[in-house]
């Protein structure tokens, strides 16, 4: 039996906690899809966005490209009411790159998620969190 936290729950609401998920396994995050959806809520997904490609490198032992999904994936899991948001173009550290080499990264990012996620909402998303993005990036930037 679902548990949906229904509006009367928001509306008397105080707090309210935020997770998300990153890098985009592929089975966990479907596996977190379904406890989400057992509760009547929407997980954010992160997912690193070349991840799926043969070009990826695994930054570590535990984030490799054969345990990660696609935006065919991600756009399953959009399709059932999950957001999906970018974390990061190859898993690099933004801070610790040059800042052109960290802007091109993110406008890869955003380029992707025009190209590759269905909803046409997210179009404008994207614009968005790569303006975002760019404008955290100049912060870790400044002298
Ligand atoms: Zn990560």
């Amino acid at each position: 039996m679902a548990m949906g936290l229904g509006s009367s729950f928001l509306a008397s609401t105080s707090h309210m906690l935020t997770l998300s998920f990153d890098d985009g396994f592929k089975k966990s995050f479907y596996r977190i899809a379904e406890i989400y959806e057992q509760y009547g809520l929407h997980a954010c997904l992160n997912v690193i966005a070349s991840g799926h490609l043969p070009s990826f490198q695994a930054p570590d032992d535990y984030i490799t490209s054969e345990i990660l999904g696609d935006f065919e994936d991600w756009n399953k899991l959009q399709s059932r009411g999950h957001e999906i948001m970018p974390h990061t173009w190859k898993h690099a550290n933004l801070t610790r790159l040059p800042f052109e080499e960290a802007t091109a990264l993110i406008d890869k990012i955003s380029a992707a998620y025009i190209k590759f996620v269905t909803d046409a909402k997210t179009e404008s998303l994207s614009c968005k969190i790569a303006e975002f993005l760019i404008a955290s990036a100049k912060i870790f930037f400044v002298d």
